[in-house]
């Protein structure tokens, strides 16, 4: 069981270079016994969290306490903020079903990423407007879903304050303030007669559009820019519940787990290379596991490992600061799967500037293989403690997100670390797109549904 674990070892013409690189990179193998131990302080932080007990997992109430039902009906406006792209939407439903889909990308500049939070909401106010000029809507009455993909202190199915922001984006002034409500004010000071019906995470735009397509997805998962999950709970089990929302029986929790261990409990963790990739970003000792899984620091991870390999002298240079992206950990793993290294040898040119050998390919091969096993474990590891957690007779997880969607072999690992680490549980993963999307909308619908309901 424990050997099942292990990515296979580098194989170089130079054994002993070989056994060298693999036991610097040893930190970063983790075996059956340590992703236990991980998915034991995960059960304890999730009952922490969800009785109001200090936790690093936020376990949100999101207040959204059903999934489609296939009555979903009607016009909607979504907006999608937090990923690689800001987005607006319009969707039409008829019998839950998508049926008419407009998309506009609009680009965040740094500045608005970075500068005041007042700025970047008066943007995305003229997006909206914007888009609704060229849809011939500006007029119109529309229902929106807001899916603003950061930690929130949700208040209702409809309201929610920033805790901290994440990923790449950090506005001044934004913590602790209603995002649903100041995107109200921004829209409405523009004449727009938009509603803002729901605030949602992405995750849970996942787990909605999911469990349209299959009734048996009760988890969305996450793994793109950021990493994060959020299941259906049993609503007994969530202390936090604010007086205006009925008790119903299950409600979705988003879990927050980029956060998991920010307070120190997975300390066991941490490799010198995390601490540089954290120490370098843009939050720093914030979402610390996010750091092991999401695609905006997979390739910084990379670069971190080459680097401390260079410095050892079992590599031939330092990569530029930046000049990895996860898209290189995804290709570097599509040429190791495939056996050839012509393009691996070509960025890792243009990363360090000067020539590699087909060896030194090899090498960061192997280091993207290591760190996108270590990824596949982690978020196995939770979803794992998930099933373990519900015990139902089988459970489908909606998946989406880049790093899904775009590494050759991180289904198929998680597949088959999800098996080792909940052996009794039946699981398929379901790959969900476009929750931010569709979710958003599937899921204002069914706050339209309930509120039509407690007239
Ligand atoms: C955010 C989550 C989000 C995840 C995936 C994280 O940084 O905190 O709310 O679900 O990224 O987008
Ligand atoms: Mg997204």
């Amino acid at each position: 069981w424990e050997q099942q674990f292990l990515p296979p070892p580098l194989q170089l013409d130079d054994r002993a270079r070989a056994i060298k690189i693999d036991s610097r990179l040893a930190g970063l193998m983790l075996c059956g016994a340590t992703l236990r131990r991980v998915g034991e302080v995960f059960s304890r932080e999730i009952e922490n969290g969800l009785r109001e007990r200090p936790s690093s997992l936020q376990m949100e109430n999101t207040y959204v306490p059903e999934l489609p039902d296939g009555t979903e009906e009607g016009v909607f406006l979504a907006l999608d903020l937090g990923g690689t792209n800001f987005r607006v939407l319009l969707l039409e439903l008829q019998a839950g079903q998508l049926v008419r889909e407009d998309v506009k990308q609009y680009h965040i500049s740094d500045a608005l990423r970075l500068g005041p939070g007042e700025d970047l909401f008066n943007f995305l106010a003229d997006c909206v407007q914007d888009f609704l000029r060229t849809e011939g809507m500006e007029n119109d009455e529309l229902s929106l879903g807001f899916t603003f993909s950061f930690p929130m202190k949700q208040h209702s199915i409809s309201s929610g304050e920033l805790i901290t922001w994440t990923k790449s984006f950090k506005c001044g002034g934004m913590e602790g303030v209603d995002v649903a409500a100041l995107l109200q004010r921004c829209l409405h000071a523009r004449g727009l007669r938009v509603t803002v019906q729901v605030l949602l995470n992405d995750t849970t735009g996942t787990l909605v559009a999911g469990a349209q397509l299959d009734p048996a997805v009760v988890i969305g998962v996450i793994m793109g820019t950021g990493s994060n999950g959020c299941y259906m709970e049993r609503a007994e089990r969530v202390q936090h519940w604010e007086a205006a929302h009925e008790r119903v029986q299950d409600v979705c929790v988003d879990i927050e787990w980029g956060a998991f261990g920010d307070n120190g409990c997975l300390s066991f963790l941490r490799t010198e290379f995390d601490k540089e990739v954290d120490d370098n970003s843009l939050l720093a000792t914030s979402f610390t596991f996010e750091k092991y899984i999401g695609g905006k620091y997979l390739g910084e991870l990379l670069c971190a490992v080459l680097s401390g390999l260079a410095r050892d002298g079992l590599f031939p240079a330092i990569p530029a600061r930046g000049s990895l992206l996860s898209a290189h950990v995804s290709l570097f793993e599509e040429e190791n799967v495939a056996g050839v290294c012509s393009r691996t040898a070509e960025a890792l040119r243009d990363a360090c500037g000067r020539a590699v050998s087909r060896h030194d390919a090899l090498v960061a091969q192997h280091v993207a293989r290591v760190i996108s096993n270590r990824a596949a474990q982690l978020v196995s590891v939770c979803i794992a403690t998930l099933l373990r957690r519900m015990s139902r007779a089988h459970v489908s997880v909606a998946v989406d997100g880049s790093v899904f969607k775009r590494h050759p072999r991180i289904r198929t690992l998680m597949e088959r670390y999800i098996a080792l680490l909940a052996p009794n549980h039946k699981f398929s993963l379901l790959g969900a797109e476009d929750g931010s999307g569709k979710g958003s909308a599937l899921t204002a619908a069914i706050a339209a549904r309930i509120a039509a309901r407690s007239l």
